[in-house]
């Protein structure tokens, strides 16, 4: 709070001095100058979110990227976060930002695929980009503008603000040791990898991540995934499940999405606007790093301290579903027009970026890590 208000003394000051020296605001700024003495109107936002509050990496972005906006804009814009069930249930958080309950939300497209089931592609796609790649397909391949035209019809504008990187494969009390034992399995998985799991012969289904757990428990489900190592162990799902799956084929680079009601977005000042977009991007980058520096000591304390069964889905089951994941990824793509037009963005971007990243980061990580 100090912080905050020294930055609110801090912008008073050099309006003041502005306003002393007597020019207009444009003759005073200087280039390259920060822009001071705007509009000094405040808005108080609501964020919901599909997390638990405050929950490590997911819940703490949330808070994170409501900090950044309150402090670059020297608290003329304070942002409210409120934990999944606060305001609304975690699935309803689109709904809520499309009808202005709250003017943000945070959560992942593929919990609301009711209300658009091709928002998928921006969440994350089966043997689809990594997150380095899903970035850049959406910032620099033409993802964004596909995407806000697809959300356009809600009022909402979305934004990255969070990736997991490569997710883990899932909790399971029986080994995978071939296709059939995926059939009849009860498991949570949502988005596109819960329908890949469904034409395999499983049953998936889509929790939000505060019921996981009980539900594994209890013998609801009988298989969960969730993020990844610093995140599975937050839950303490290893008390649920013995044996622990790689690679996490159905998740390899999860979008966590900010959305905007675009009506509250565009009642702001340009300065606040860019402001709430830009503390997106930052998060979306903290959070990536934040995984990756956390993933690999909470398996260790996973497979140490609770001695964990790692085990990786046999080439075989990983051949099946990947033949699996491109019928069901074409399918989303046969929708409409526009899923169409999505669909044909990703595949074109995929086929440019895996070449690529065959001589770079492939080549590289093998070279690092596989040639002694
Ligand atoms: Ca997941």
């Amino acid at each position: 709070m100090q912080r905050r208000d020294f930055i609110k003394t801090a912008g008073v000051a050099a309006l003041a001095a502005g306003g002393l020296s007597g020019c207009k605001e444009q003759e005073c700024a200087e280039p390259g100058a920060l822009p001071v003495g705007k509009p000094t109107q405040r808005y108080r936002w609501r964020m919901v979110t599909t997390w638990p509050k405050g929950f490590p990496g997911l819940g703490t972005a949330a808070e994170r990227l409501a900090e950044l906006v309150a402090e670059m804009s020297g608290g003329r814009l304070t942002i409210e976060v409120l934990g999944a069930g606060e305001l609304v249930p975690a699935f309803e958080v689109f709904d809520a930002v499309a009808r202005g309950t709250a003017q943000m939300g945070h959560g992942s497209a593929y919990y609301w695929r009711s209300k658009t089931e091709t928002g998928q592609f921006f969440s994350t796609v089966p043997f689809g980009l990594t997150a380095q790649e899903m970035t850049s397909w959406i910032l620099h391949g033409g993802g964004m503008e596909l995407w806000r035209e697809l959300y356009q019809p809600f009022g909402i504008v979305p934004m990255i603000a969070g990736n997991t990187g490569v997710q883990m494969g899932g909790w399971f009390n029986k080994e995978i040791r071939q296709i059939e034992d995926l059939q009849g399995l009860k498991m949570r998985i949502p988005g596109l990898g819960g329908e890949v799991l469904r034409r395999a012969g499983g049953v998936p289904v889509n929790l939000p991540g505060a019921e996981l757990f009980t539900s594994l428990q209890t013998g609801v489900i009988d298989a969960a995934e969730w993020v990844g190592p610093y995140n599975d162990l937050a839950f303490g799902i290893y008390r649920a499940a013995k044996y622990y799956y790689y690679p996490g084929f159905h998740e390899p680079g999860t979008v966590v999405e900010a959305l905007i009601n675009r009506a509250a977005l565009e009642a702001l000042p340009a300065d606040l606007q860019s402001i709430v977009l830009n503390s997106c991007k930052v998060v979306n980058q903290e959070l990536l790093s934040e995984y990756t520096a956390r993933n690999p000591l909470a398996l260790e304390t996973l497979l140490n301290e609770h001695q964990v069964e790692l085990r990786r889905y046999p080439d075989a089951v990983l051949q099946h579903l990947r033949r699996l994941s491109a019928e069901v990824v074409a399918d989303l793509g046969a929708k409409d027009p526009l899923s169409g037009r999505i669909y044909q963005s990703y595949q074109e971007f995929m086929a440019h970026a895996r070449k690529w990243s065959a001589l770079s980061e492939l080549a590289y990580l093998n070279a690092r890590d596989r040639i002694q």
